[in-house]
């Protein structure tokens, strides 16, 4: 085996491994582990509620432009808000 790496070049050493340790972060959502550095998992972001914006969403003045952008480009717009917080779901059909 040795003569076989040494005719191979091949080093003895052990590999590092290419995926990246238990980082010990827990996803918030799903509280499993998680690798990303964000410390949630990319598919339970989207189901992580944003802060209760209740008072926001019924005001008179709105402020900004992104819920009618968002409405624009999307086919379906579901927005829930609670004291639990804000889900926007948003769909769009090819
Ligand atoms: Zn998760």
């Amino acid at each position: 085996m040795r003569a076989w790496l040494e005719v191979h070049r091949v080093s003895e050493k052990k590999p590092t491994p290419l995926v990246s340790q238990p980082s010990g972060k827990v996803c918030p959502v799903c509280g499993s582990r998680t690798y990303s550095q964000g410390g949630i998992h990319p598919q339970c972001a989207v189901h992580q509620a944003d802060a209760a914006r209740t008072a926001k969403l019924k005001a008179d003045r709105k402020r900004g432009w992104g819920l009618k952008i968002i409405k624009g480009l999307m086919d379906e717009v579901e927005i829930d808000s609670g004291p639990r917080g804000t889900t926007v779901v948003m769909s769009k059909s090819r």
